[in-house]
């Protein structure tokens, strides 16, 4: 599998065209970004460790009934998906306060909820990725609602299955942003699942490892990127 012309740069990712009219090569960049690019900077290995980590969760979601894009990992960094037409819906997780939720319902942050929420972001960067609900993805027919409940079906598996993985591995999942895409008429997940995209807690002592470190100037941003990579135990 050879890379052929680059398609786009994204904040954490290059898309590479290949030879197949299916299939694309991701490259994982170190590049982070925080506030709709408004904060900039460089997570060393993070791109290898998102790779990795995101082609890791998506075979064993493979085995629990969620199809994905991965095909094969090519490298450290590199690897080849199946090619397909992004849901512009951002799918938002939450077990737990945090973040934008904390916020807007003036909760502090790390509160169990009774049972975990879903929600949508319109994927749009110069909007600035807004909130939205079902209805306005129907009216502005961004997908079928047929694709939404599958969509909502699959975000629930992923986030059992990811709850309990994590937890094995000492790690609370607080909250999470996965995308899906169209491929072949079937809706399959697609895009990353890392420390980019998930709220990370060590289950014992609460340290945050994810990009919240990055965002808030926590420090040891790195070390956050490496210790959940340890604890995956794919060396
Ligand atoms: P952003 O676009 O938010 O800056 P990235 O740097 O991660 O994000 O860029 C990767 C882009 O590739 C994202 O827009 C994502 O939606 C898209 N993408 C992820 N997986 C696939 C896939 N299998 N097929 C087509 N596009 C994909
Ligand atoms: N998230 C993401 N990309 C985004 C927005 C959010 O990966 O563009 C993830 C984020 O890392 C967190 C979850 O989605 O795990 C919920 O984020 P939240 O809405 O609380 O927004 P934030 O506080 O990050 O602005």
């Amino acid at each position: 599998m050879e890379k052929k012309e680059l398609l786009y740069e994204g904040k954490a990712k290059k898309v590479f065209a290949t030879e197949d009219p299916d299939v694309l090569i991701v490259d994982y960049k170190d590049d982070a970004t925080a506030f709709n690019g408004l904060k900039k900077g460089t997570i060393v290995g993070k791109g290898a460790i998102n790779n990795r980590m995101t082609n890791h969760i998506f075979k064993i979601l493979e085995t629990k009934g969620v199809p994905t894009h991965y095909i094969e990992e090519l490298s450290d960094r590199e690897t080849a998906v199946k090619k397909v037409e992004i849901v512009p819906l951002e799918v938002i997780i939450r077990n737990f306060s945090a973040g934008s939720f904390a916020k807007k319902m003036g909760m502090e942050e790390g509160i169990k909820f009774k049972q975990p929420t879903l929600e949508f972001s319109y994927k749009n960067d110069d909007l600035g990725d807004p909130f939205i609900n079902k209805y306005y993805a129907l009216a502005l027919d961004l997908a079928t609602e047929e694709e939404i409940n599958t969509i909502e079906k699959y975000a629930f598996i992923v986030n059992d299955v990811m709850r309990e993985y994590f937890d094995s591995l000492g790690i609370e999942l607080i909250d999470f942003k996965i995308e899906f895409g169209r491929y072949h008429g079937q809706i399959i997940l697609a895009d990353e699942v890392s420390p980019d995209t998930c709220r990370l807690w060590d289950k014992e002592t609460h340290e945050k490892l994810d990009k919240d470190r990055f965002r808030r100037d926590l420090g040891n941003v790195e070390d956050a990127y490496q210790e959940v990579f340890r604890r995956l135990g794919i060396h």
